[in-house]
């Protein structure tokens, strides 16, 4: 039986993404395929709001966006700030270790964001070439403002990188508005692709800063150098090959980012919002509390505390039961003490419902007391 997948991704998909993905594999260098591959780059450019940027889809995972903006932009000693607001942080400090970048992070303590005043206060040293942040950490669901950090950014002249893999399509980003250099992610989150795809948008700030290097690229399957022709010639309709692309993939992510678009962004951002709105009332009525202040909550997925001494593994193994999967904590210093639900994507009422029925069922079975009903209401009167 199909359970229903409320991990903070991979995410459920529609019946139109996962019936794309079994039509026989087109060849990537016909006209057919030239045209998905195109169109795609194109509807990115939409969905990132990003008009100006250059679009780039390869296959991997978000791991991979991430690394194609440090690889690309980063050579060795340029200084970078890392705001950390979670695991992924650190994989982004990680990463930039490798290019030998001269790196400082910025660290927020579990559930907070970082204070904008005191990114100012580095960057105004002026010895920045680059920022990265995640806009909503899945270790700790904290959702940090880009904002402040794209107009830090311009005001500084420092290139800003978000880490999207847990926003993009989810939470509000209008990348050039607000002046964000790098929107990466991947497919498998709020973009509605099954795993397999790191997509990135570029500024043309960020393009010229890659132009200007004075080293050559030290990673060769991230090299833009190698892509940035391909995306080009997908771009003008003209065949092109340095590795072959992952094509079934690539027209399930067109099927996607038509129904985002058709959709609206407006719209589904509003829908995120609401839904996670919802969810966290709901588990307030259980008497749940999350680790994110609410002032900082992603609209993406919840990290909700176990209530009482419900124990992890436990209530996890009983709530894949009552037929949902959700996932344990991620974060080194809170992991056993949390779990995570995502709810981003194509997700109904009906969705959450079962989600916090589930959980209901669960805490039931687990002994604990409280009040059984009252987050279901919550949900009905919220999204009904
Ligand atoms: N950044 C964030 C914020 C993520 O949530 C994830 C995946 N959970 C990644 C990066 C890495 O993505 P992937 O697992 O696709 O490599």
């Amino acid at each position: 039986m199909h359970k229903l997948l409320m991990i903070p991704g991979p995410i459920e998909f529609t019946p139109e993404v996962l019936s794309s993905m079994s039509e026989p594999t087109l060849s990537h260098v016909s006209g057919d395929f030239i045209k998905i591959f195109g169109d795609s780059l194109d509807m990115m450019k939409k969905v990132w709001m990003c008009p100006d940027g250059q679009a780039f889809i390869m296959a991997g995972t978000g791991t991979l966006a991430m690394d194609m903006a440090g690889a690309n932009l980063v050579e060795k000693d340029d200084k970078v700030l890392v705001v950390s607001t979670g695991y992924f942080g650190e994989r982004y400090a990680e990463l930039l270790n490798r290019y030998g970048a001269d790196y400082r992070i910025l660290r927020a303590e579990p559930g907070k964001s970082v204070d904008p005043a005191e990114i100012e206060d580095e960057l105004r040293t002026g010895k920045y070439k680059m920022l990265t942040f995640t806009h909503v950490d899945t270790s700790t669901a904290v959702r940090v403002d880009p904002v402040p950090i794209g107009e830090l950014g311009r005001k500084y002249d420092v290139l800003t990188v978000l880490d999207g893999v847990c926003s993009v399509a989810g939470e509000e980003i209008r990348q050039q508005e607000w002046g964000i250099d790098i929107v990466l992610t991947a497919s498998q989150k709020a973009v509605g692709v099954p795993p397999g795809l790191a997509l990135l948008v570029a500024s043309p700030k960020a393009m010229e800063k890659f132009h200007n290097r004075k080293s050559p690229v030290q990673n060769y399957y991230a090299d833009w150098s190698n892509w940035l022709p391909i995306m080009k010639a997908y771009e003008e309709g003209r065949p092109a090959y340095f590795g072959t692309p992952a094509v079934n993939l690539v027209s399930a992510l067109n099927i996607s980012l038509s129904q985002i678009l058709d959709e609206g962004m407006e719209v589904r951002f509003l829908r995120h919002k609401k839904t996670a709105g919802a969810f966290r009332t709901a588990l307030k009525a259980m008497g749940i509390n999350q680790i994110p202040d609410d002032s900082v909550a992603a609209n993406t997925l919840s990290a909700p505390y176990y209530p009482g001494d419900i124990k992890g593994p436990d209530f996890i193994k009983e709530v894949n039961r009552a037929g949902v999967v959700i996932a344990g904590g991620l974060h080194p210093e809170l992991k056993n003490r949390y779990f995570r639900v995502g709810h981003m994507g194509k997700i109904t009422k009906e969705d959450t419902l079962a989600t916090i029925e589930a959980i209901e069922t669960s805490l039931s079975v687990l002994n604990h007391k409280f009040d059984r009903g009252a987050a279901q209401r919550v949900i009905e009167d919220e999204l009904g």
